[in-house]
């Protein structure tokens, strides 16, 4: 696969991994002593190499969730960080297989030894700080990540301008979701614009309330749905509005 790098500000990049079949977001965040990376993509590219380019500190990688399009890279790190809740998702998602099923070339081996979040909540890069809010839906452990100083809410899969997938092992319940996506959005004056793990970017905050209502409008029986196929078994489709919730 290929990359490109997009500067966001003089301490924030957009690393994208891509080829003509798929696509997916990392974030590197520099504070003045250390930085996170958010998500290491499908493991294609040499991401400690890319990182040291772009920031002499250490890094440390921060996983919005454990699928195999997000772990990838994680055996080029020392330290690499994900909810416990995803630990079965994560162990799932490091088979060959599996993520033989996004790109068929040489892939950097998973991490084994992970650090699982525990009852932190707060990173702090120096001058930077890094809130982690829980989102369970599209995975268990889910979660996003509040950048407080830039106003910046990084989202991984939990809510793309895109359909939402709850079609995988260890998906958390609709209402789950629908309560973490109200929880994003009672605190939406803490942040000015979202950055997914794919498809448009940046997006509108507004985005996280079309979630709240399709979810809303799903459990009450009120959007219809119809069956989808994909090489993962059928599944069933939602669509409302800019969004879609795959289940
Ligand atoms: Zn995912």
């Amino acid at each position: 696969m290929q990359y490109r790098v997009e500067t966001l500000d003089s301490r924030t990049w957009l690393i994208e991994e891509y080829d003509e079949n798929n696509s997916v977001y990392m974030y590197l965040l520099a504070g003045e002593e250390k930085a996170v990376l958010i998500d290491t993509g499908f493991g294609t590219i040499d991401l400690k190499e890319i990182c040291a380019a772009l920031t002499p500190l250490p890094v440390t990688v921060l996983l919005t969730h454990g699928h195999a399009d997000h772990i990838g890279g994680t055996g080029y790190f020392e330290t690499v960080l994900l909810r416990e809740e995803d630990k079965e998702i994560y162990g799932l998602h490091s088979d060959e297989n599996m993520r033989s099923a996004f790109t068929k070339e040489s892939l950097c081996p998973v991490k084994k030894d992970i650090t699982f979040l525990g009852d932190t909540t707060e990173l702090k890069l120096g001058g930077r700080t890094l809130e982690i809010l829980p989102t369970p839906g599209h995975s268990v452990g889910s979660i996003c990540i509040l950048d407080r100083e830039r106003r910046w809410l990084f989202t991984g899969d939990s809510c793309c301008k895109a359909h939402v997938l709850f079609l995988f092992p260890y998906s958390g319940t609709l209402s789950e979701y629908k309560n973490a996506m109200e929880m994003l959005w009672q605190r939406r004056d803490e942040y000015d614009l979202t950055w997914p793990g794919h498809h448009a970017k940046p997006v509108e905050k507004d985005i996280i309330l079309q979630f709240i209502e399709a979810a809303e409008l799903l459990g009450e029986g009120k959007l219809a749905s119809r069956v989808c196929e994909s090489p993962f078994g059928s599944y069933r489709l939602a669509e409302y509005k800019d969004i879609g919730i795959e289940f």
